[in-house]
């Protein structure tokens, strides 16, 4: 099983120095302790560090980024929200294609999405983008929390049973 609060308070971490450079503030808001769920917790890095990484590139100096874990219903819903450059509409259907970037001034290859969309598939969750342009951004990713059952099950000890 994996946090997903633990997931993203480390990438936090590892992208801290760069928001500072841009004096960009990041903040995490979640009520519960952990949010877990079953999952590759390396490869849920990747994908919060990308989506991460996208919000703080594409934002101006000295704005911020809120990043909001929350329960619905069976699902652990993560919402990355920035004030940045924002995407239109045309090309807002496309970014989550491989190799697709508005524009080639920021560096990157644009498989960013691409990787992030199909890893989350592969955890049985979904990631939705949402954007007005010169307005920000929002990526909700939602993924199937862990149930009951399972959480009892993953705390006994299997060399005992
Ligand atoms: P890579 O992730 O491979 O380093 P990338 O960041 O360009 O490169 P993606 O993460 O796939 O690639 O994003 C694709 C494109 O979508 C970006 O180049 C950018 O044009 C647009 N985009 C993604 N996130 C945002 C965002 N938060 N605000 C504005 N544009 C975004
Ligand atoms: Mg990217």
């Amino acid at each position: 099983t994996v946090s997903v609060r633990e997931v993203l308070q480390e990438i936090m971490l590892n992208v801290w120095a760069k928001a500072e450079q841009k004096q960009i503030k990041l903040r995490l808001s979640a009520e519960e302790e952990d949010y877990l769920i079953i999952g590759d917790g390396n490869r849920l890095k990747q994908v919060f560090l990308n989506v991460i990484d996208n919000a703080i590139k594409f934002s101006h100096m000295n704005t911020w980024i809120d990043i909001t874990i929350k329960r619905e219903q069976d699902q652990v819903v993560v919402i990355v929200q920035d004030t940045g450059i924002g995407i239109s509409e045309e090309h807002l259907e496309r970014v989550k294609d491989r190799f697709y970037q508005v524009d080639h001034q920021h560096g990157g290859t644009g498989l960013g999405l691409a990787i992030s969309q199909q890893l989350i598939e592969l955890h049985g969750g979904s990631l939705l983008m949402e954007s007005e342009l010169g307005n920000g951004t929002t990526v909700t990713v939602k993924l199937p929390a862990l149930t009951q059952e399972e959480h009892f099950e993953s705390d006994i000890d299997p060399g005992v049973v």
